[in-house]
Formats: C-alpha cells, structure tokens, sequence
C-alpha cells in the first residue's frame, strides 16, 4: 500500500475504507456483472447505500449528511473504481458528485428540503445535464430553452450522454434562459424527472455499462420557479465552479482503477508461466510494472495534494484541470498495458481487464476532455485567466 495513504488519512479514514470495502464487496462486487448486462443499476442500492450514510459523507448534517471532510469523499472514490465496474462508480458518483453540489452550494431551503435530503439518504436518484448532442465541449453553446411562463418555466430541447439520465427523480439543468447572452443566459434549474413531457432513452455503450446513460427530450416542461438554483443567468458560473470537483473526482477514481489494474495484473502474472517461467520473471513485464506502477505513484500524490487545496479551500481549478488531464491519460495506458499483460484473457469478459480497459477509455473524454483540460490550463498558465 502507498505511504500516501498514512500521509493523508487518519485511523477514522481507515476505519471507513474497511468498513466501505466490505460493503462493497458484500453488496456490489458479487452483482455487478448483472448490472452490466442490464445497463443500469438497481434503486434499492442507492438506498442501502443511503442507509449506510456514503451518499453524503461530506454535506452538513443539517441536510442528513455527516459534515465530514473531503478526504472521507476521497475514501469513497478510491473504492467505488475497484469493485470493477466503471458504470457503478459512474452511477453513484453522477449522483453524488455532479447533483449533489448544485443542490447543496445553489439550492434554496425549500430544493435542499426536497431534493437533497432525500437524494444523501438514497430515497431519489439525481442526475446532472449539461451537454447536448450539438454542445458538449462548448457549454455556452447550449439551445435547451426555459421561457418564463405563469409561476415557472417551460423547458424545450434535449440533453445527451445524461449519466443516470434514465432512472434519475431529477435533473439539475444547465438551460438557456437569455437565449442571445451566450453563457451570460444560461441559468440552473432543478427539473422534477417525473414532469410531464420528458422523454428518456437509454443508450448503448463501449464502456461504463451499469451506468444508464440517457438522451433526454424536453417537450414544453414545466419547471416551478422555486425551482431556480442560485439567481437567473448565472449558471454558466455556477458550472465552472463545479468543475473542479467533478475533475478531481475523476483524477481520484482513475488513479484508483490504475491501482487495482496493476493489483489484478501483479497477481495473474505471478500464476502465468511461459517457457517454463512465472512471467513475472520477463524483464521487459517487470520494467513495465516498474514504470507503471512510477506514474502512478505520481500521478496519486500531485492529485492527493490538490485535494488538500480543495478540502481547505484552496481555489485549485488549474491543479484540478492537471490532475485529471494526467489521471485520466494513465488509466488509459495503465489498462492497455494491464490487459497485455494477460495476453489472449485479457481480451476475455471473465477476467477483469476486458471492462477496466474500455470503462478507463471515457476518463478523457468525459467531465471535460483532455484537449479542454489542456485549453484550461493553458489559458490559465500562458493568459493568467481565472475560471
Ligand atoms: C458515458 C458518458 C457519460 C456522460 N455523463 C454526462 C453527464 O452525466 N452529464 C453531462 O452533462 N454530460 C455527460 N457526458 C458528456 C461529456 O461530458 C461530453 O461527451 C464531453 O464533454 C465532450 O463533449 P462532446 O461529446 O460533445 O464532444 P465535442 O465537444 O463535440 O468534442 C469532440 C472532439 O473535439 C475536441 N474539441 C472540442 N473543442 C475543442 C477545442 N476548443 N480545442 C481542441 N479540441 C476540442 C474534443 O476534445 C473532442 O476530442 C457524458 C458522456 C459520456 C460518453
């Protein structure tokens, strides 16, 4: 295990680690390969997940969570990437990680009353929508409507690639509702998933399988006004802000899921022989773990330092930014290289690294893609732009 881990976590830390992994392993590890197989993941584990308090390990108490810090967070996406299904963590965190903190930093008491309390105990399932199937990268260029009507909105448009955008009770909604002002017109909305009006299709995937990925239409939704996050026009801000924890999630899930690649290739190589050797004897495998497992230690210990920034406050979206643009290529290569180490099993569904390979694919796509990570960082290092 990595000293990082003594560094940064306390006994109580730990004490959560164990007490997450073996509800994991309990619970999710032994049914994963059919959440997979039916593209989604049951509601009644967001419950049991809510009873067990992971859903809101870090929201005040107030709103049914434990107040705690951001490094119990960390404890829980380091675990959700090693029960070996991408689409699992991707469900749980979407929930967590991307509704959760619109909810909590722009909902008003009455949003927090209806929708964040019950979504920490696991009683509704939320989901975050932002990208379009025209805009993705370039979130200002977004065409979903919201035209005030008597006592609300009325939503028009539609939203792409919406992680838990099937079975979710609600979407936080990036939408326009100064369609001319460019990202100066987009506003947050909380958007009941029952409304009428909605229509939800499920996608099929390379990877992230257990996960229900939507397209999602709007047809003249009525969204009421108290269901505004923050004030009109500011959502693109809102977005930015909460930028920062999707990509450090992300960095901490992918550094993770190298982890358990590596974990599930130092194993199987110290079983495989060939000519008469374990492979883990092959000089050129080892040299590769070497340098592999070199990243990885790196790439864990910049990105537990921007957590600290982030956990004390600490503005770190260019730190973020890099994290996740490193974290997320590693995967990338971590499991292409894991799933050579297993030769012709690796390509097979009943080892491990057939999933990890194309579940690690989206990480730098996904949350922002590599060339926008480096556009951020860029603008920030070369311009001394602020996000
Ligand atoms: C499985 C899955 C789950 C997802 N979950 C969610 C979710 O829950 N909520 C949500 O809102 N979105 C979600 N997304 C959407 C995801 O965030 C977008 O796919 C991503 O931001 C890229 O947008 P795009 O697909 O429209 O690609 P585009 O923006 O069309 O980009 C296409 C290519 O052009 C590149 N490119 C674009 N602009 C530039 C530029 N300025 N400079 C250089 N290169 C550029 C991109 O990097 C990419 O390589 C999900 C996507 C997937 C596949």
């Amino acid at each position: 295990m990595s000293q990082l881990n003594s560094t940064y976590f306390t006994a109580e830390h730990q004490t959560l680690r164990a007490s997450i992994r073996q509800f994991l392993e309990k619970e999710v590890m032994p049914n994963v390969d059919a959440w997979e197989e039916a593209g989604e993941v049951p509601r009644y584990m967001y419950q049991k997940m809510g009873e067990m308090g992971f859903l809101g390990l870090s929201i005040p108490e107030q709103w049914g969570g434990s107040g705690l810090d951001f490094f119990y967070e960390m404890v829980l996406l380091e675990e959700l990437s090693k029960v070996n299904s991408g689409g699992f963590g991707a469900a749980i965190g979407a929930h967590v990680y991307l509704s959760l903190p619109h909810l909590l930093k722009e909902g008003n008491d009455f949003l927090k009353t209806k929708y964040l309390k019950p979504a920490v105990e696991g009683k509704l399932i939320g989901a975050l929508g932002i990208t379009e199937p025209h805009a993705g990268s370039d979130v200002a260029g977004l065409l979903t409507t919201a035209t005030l009507t008597d006592g609300g909105f009325l939503v028009n448009g539609s939203k792409m690639f919406i992680t838990n955008g099937v079975n979710c009770d609600y979407y936080v909604l990036a939408v326009k509702t100064e369609p001319s002002a460019g990202a100066a017109g987009i506003s947050m909305l909380v958007m009941d998933g029952h409304s009428p009006g909605i229509t939800r299709t499920k996608l099929k995937k390379l990877g992230w399988r257990a996960s229900d990925t939507g397209d999602i239409a709007f047809d003249n939704v009525f969204v009421p006004q108290e269901n505004l996050l923050g004030e009109l026009n500011q959502g693109f801000l809102y977005i930015m802000q909460r930028f920062e924890l999707e990509r450090l999630s992300l960095a901490i899930s992918s550094n993770a899921l190298c982890e358990d690649a590596i974990q599930k290739s130092l194993e199987y190589m110290n079983e495989r022989e060939a000519f008469g050797r374990k492979i883990n004897r092959f000089q050129e495998l080892r040299h590769r773990i070497a340098k592999l497992s070199s990243e990885i230690e790196m790439s864990k210990a910049f990105t537990y330092h921007v957590s600290r920034m982030y956990n004390d406050g600490i503005y770190a979206v260019k730190e973020a930014s890099m994290a996740k643009l490193l974290a997320t290529q590693l995967a990338d290569k971590c499991t292409y290289q894991c799933t050579q180490f297993f030769g012709g099993y690796g390509f097979m569904e009943e080892y491990p690294l057939a999933r990890m390979w194309r579940d690690a694919r989206l990480g730098t796509i996904g949350g922002g893609s590599s060339e926008i990570m480096c556009e951020i960082i860029a603008k920030m290092v070369l311009d001394g732009a602020k996000y």
